[in-house]
C-alpha cells in the first residue's frame, strides 16, 4: 500500500489517501483515524476504512459517490486497518475502551461480501477488548443475503452490544429519500422487519441516521409507524460541506452549533420516545477535508484528471451478490 497523502495529526482526525495497487492499476482508497475530544485515545479510538473503490450510489451530499471502480478484497480492507493500528500500536494490542472500526468511509458496505470476511477476522486479529465494529448502510435492495449473514455473524461473534448497526435514511419523505439516496433501496417496513431478526438481548439500539438537509422532513409519526423506540435511536448529523453537497446547493439543517441540541426537532423526537443523538461532528474535520470522499476528490482535482466524473453513469452492483 502506498500512502499518497495525509492530513491532520489524529487529534481529532488524520485522513489518509492510499493506492492499494499491486499491478500498476490504481486502486485509491481513503481511510481515517480519529478521537472524540475530550476523550483521550485510550478511551475511544475510531477508525474508518473504505470498502469499495468509490461508490455507485451517488448520494448528492457525498464525495465518495458518482464514480465507482469495484469492490475491495477483505485483505485490502484489513490492510487499511493494519496500517492505522501499526502506526499507533505496533504490538497490535489496542488499549482503547472503545475501539470502533467503521466500515463506511468510502462505499456502501452491503455491496461488498468481503466486508463479512473482515468481520469474521477482526476478533482474532487484534488484542482489543474494546473492539466495536460499526456498519453504516443505506439498506440497498438486492443485498438481503448480505444482511441475513450479517445478522447471523453478529449473533455468533459480537453479542452483548459489541456491534453497531446504522441505517442512513436522511428523511421520512420517500420521494426525497429516493433523491438523496439514488439507488434501489429497501423500504422502512423491511428495515423494521430486519430489526426484529437482528435483535438479541444486550444489543445496542440500531441507529437511524439523518444527515439533515435544511429542507428534509423528519416526521416523528412516520418513524413511530415503523421504528420502535425500544429498537432504534435517532442520530442527527450536519450535512457536511462536501464538493457535491455544495454543487447540489444542499444546505445543512444543523450547524456546528451546540444550540442545535435544544432545537425543535430533537425535542419532538424525544417527546415521541426516541433516544436522540445530535452529533455535531468536528468542524476541524471540515477544515482538513476528512468528510467522506473529500480528500480523494481534492487529490483527483489537483491532478486535474476528474472534470466530469460526477456525471458518469454507474451500475449498481447488487445483481451478482448471492
Ligand atoms: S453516502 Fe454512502 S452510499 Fe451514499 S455515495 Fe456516499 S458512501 Fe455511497
Amino acid at each position: 500500500m502506498r500512502i499518497l497523502a495525509a492530513a491532520g495529526d489524529g487529534d481529532p482526525a488524520r485522513v489518509y489517501l492510499a493506492d492499494l495497487a499491486t499491478d500498476g492499476r490504481e486502486r485509491l482508497v481513503e481511510f481515517v483515524e480519529s478521537i472524540q475530544p475530550p476523550l483521550p485515545r485510550e478511551e475511544k479510538w475510531v477508525l474508518m476504512v473504505s470498502t469499495l473503490l468509490g461508490c455507485p450510489v451517488g448520494c448528492p451530499m457525498c464525495d465518495a459517490g458518482g464514480s465507482y471502480h469495484g469492490r475491495l478484497s477483505a485483505a485490502e480492507i484489513i490492510r487499511q486497518i493494519d496500517y492505522l493500528v501499526d502506526s499507533r500500536y505496533p504490538g497490535r494490542s489496542i488499549p482503547a475502551a472503545k475501539f470502533k472500526i467503521q466500515l463506511a468511509r468510502l462505499g456502501e458496505p452491503a455491496y461488498n461480501p468481503a466486508v463479512l470476511d473482515v468481520l469474521r477476522e477482526l476478533p482474532g486479529r487484534y488484542d482489543a477488548p474494546g473492539l466495536l465494529p460499526s456498519l453504516s448502510t443505506v439498506a440497498p435492495r438486492g443485498c438481503e443475503a448480505f444482511f441475513a449473514e450479517l445478522a447471523a455473524l453478529k449473533k455468533r461473534l459480537y453479542t452483548g452490544g459489541r456491534f453497531q448497526l446504522q441505517f442512513s435514511i436522511h428523511t421520512t419523505d420517500p420521494t426525497l429519500r429516493d433523491k438523496l439516496i439514488p439507488a434501489p433501496k429497501c423500504d422502512f417496513a423491511w428495515i423494521a422487519r430486519y430489526a426484529e431478526e437482528w435483535f438479541t438481548p444486550g444489543d445496542r439500539l440500531i441507529t437511524l441516521n439523518f444527515a439533515l438537509g435544511a429542507d428534509s422532513p423528519v416526521e416523528p409519526s412516520v418513524l413511530l409507524e415503523h421504528f420502535a423506540p425500544e429498537r432504534f435511536l435517532i442520530k442527527l448529523t450536519p450535512l457536511n460541506p462536501t464538493y457535491r453537497a455544495r454543487s447540489h446547493g444542499l444546505r445543512s439543517y444543523l450547524s456546528h452549533n451546540p444550540a442545535a441540541e435544544d432545537d425543535a426537532l430533537p425535542r419532538r423526537l424525544r417527546e415521541a420516545g426516541y433516544r436522540v443523538i445530535v452529533s455535531l461532528g468536528q468542524s476541524e474535520e471540515d477544515l482538513i477535508g476528512s468528510n467522506c470522499g473529500q480528500f480523494l476528490q481534492r487529490h483527483l482535482k489537483a491532478r486535474e484528471k476528474l472534470t466530469d466524473g460526477y456525471t458518469r453513469p454507474v451500475e449498481h452492483p447488487t445483481a451478482d451478490l448471492g
